[in-house]
């Protein structure tokens, strides 16, 4: 997730309207339309029944397979109510024509209003109920300064809230919470410290969130860099939560390679052969990604922060390394279409045609039924508990 204005947010705004939505809805769902047409305003809750919700999205996902366009779930996004307010419904045609069925975004606190602690928001849940066929109710982020400082215990606190909100039965998907998590380029080099965090995967809230998974079956993202005591947490932790639905995001991201040295195909064939309940998201670098915040210092360029690809920084090609292009062919039932979207991003079209573009790269060579596995079919069923019927 980007962290860009999560503490300091402020803009006042209003939702999309409910004429565009219904003209969305009736267009697009015809035969299932009848139950969405008395769409209430901002109830702050989902409206829309789950069986209904499902059907929805069915019915998209199998309108671009008709057409034999890939479909695909974007299960690791966030997306600020300004965001939303400007880009949605105009960036549905990209949507369309990059086969993107369904996002998965979450959601920023509300805008301050006197109260204390962590302000929850149900703007994703309004999206949801205005646009069902397009948006999966997803909780709110553990990207601020309530979750990154660790609170927890009483009912103002990020991850207390976050317990009711998925106990409530309205949310499919949570997170990006992030644990370890290294400054983005533009965040160090101006300077900035405090958006590094390490929060440990098997400390307190890390068990909070895990037995949760492990009791509502509600799949969450992770943001972990891989270094060496991450990886040793996240193995003790998938071994005590075995229901626990976990999806590590940026696979194959390496951005201090000095610390990093355990993350090699070896080790992840291995996390993956033990865990049934690991998953990674393939919203990773491109060939030759520079990160500006590189090495002990956090002061060098790396070229190529991402080591699925063949060649040596600064010199890779568009082509997997072979040992991770098994991976994903061997385990096409344990990765994820995501792009990351989130605050401080570029246009969200502009954006999602680069991750898209990206991923494409990523999957081209694989065996067909991988590529649809990772597109679709295993995010479906990490969110509906189901495997995808064609
Ligand atoms: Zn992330």
């Amino acid at each position: 997730m980007n962290r860009a204005n999560e503490a300091g947010r402020g803009k006042k705004g209003k939702m999309m309207h409910k004429r565009v939505a219904l003209w969305a809805v009736l267009v697009l769902l015809a035969p299932v339309a009848a139950s969405f047409v008395a769409l209430p305003a901002f109830a702050g809750e989902l409206t829309v029944p789950r069986a209904d919700l499902e059907s929805a999205w069915q019915a998209r996902i199998r309108s671009f397979l008709a057409l034999g366009k890939l479909p695909l779930i974007d299960l690791e996004s966030s997306l600020q109510q300004e965001q939303a307010e400007q880009y949605v419904p105009a960036a549905f045609e990209t949507f369309d024509e990059l086969g993107i069925a369904l996002m998965s975004a979450d959601g920023y606190q509300r805008e301050q209003d006197g109260s204390n602690g962590y302000r929850w928001s149900t703007y994703i849940l309004d999206l949801v109920n205005r646009y069902p066929a397009y948006f999966i109710p997803t909780a709110n982020g553990g990207t601020n300064p309530n979750w990154l400082n660790e609170k927890g215990g009483k009912p103002e606190h990020f991850i207390d809230q976050m317990e009711t909100a998925i106990r409530s039965g309205a949310y499919y998907s949570m997170g990006e919470f992030d644990f370890l998590h290294y400054m983005s380029s533009s965040q160090c080099q101006s300077g900035r410290t405090d958006r590094d965090s390490d929060i440990a995967l098997n400390g307190a809230n890390g068990h909070r969130v895990f037995a949760l998974s492990a009791e509502t079956g509600v799949p969450f993202v992770i943001h972990l860099e891989a270094e060496d005591h991450a990886l040793d947490a996240l193995d003790e932790m998938l071994a005590a939560y075995p229901r626990a639905k976990v999806i590590v995001a940026h696979f194959g991201q390496i951005r201090h390679p000095e610390a990093q040295g355990r993350f090699t195909p070896q080790l992840v064939r291995s996390l993956l052969t033990r865990h049934a309940n690991l998953f990674y998201d393939l919203s990773t670098g491109n060939p030759n990604r520079k990160y500006k915040c590189s090495g002990p210092g956090n002061n060098t360029v790396l070229v190529g922060d991402t080591v699925l690809w063949q060649g040596a920084a600064g010199k890779q090609s568009d082509v997997l390394k072979p040992e991770y292009a098994s991976i994903l062919a061997d385990f096409s039932d344990r990765f994820v279409f995501a792009t990351d979207y989130g605050g401080g991003r570029p246009p969200l079209p502009e954006f999602l045609r680069e991750r898209h573009e990206n991923f494409m790269r990523i999957i081209r060579d694989l065996p067909e039924a991988a590529k649809y596995n990772i597109a679709y079919r295993n995010a479906w069923r990490l969110l509906t508990g189901r495997a995808w019927q064609d």
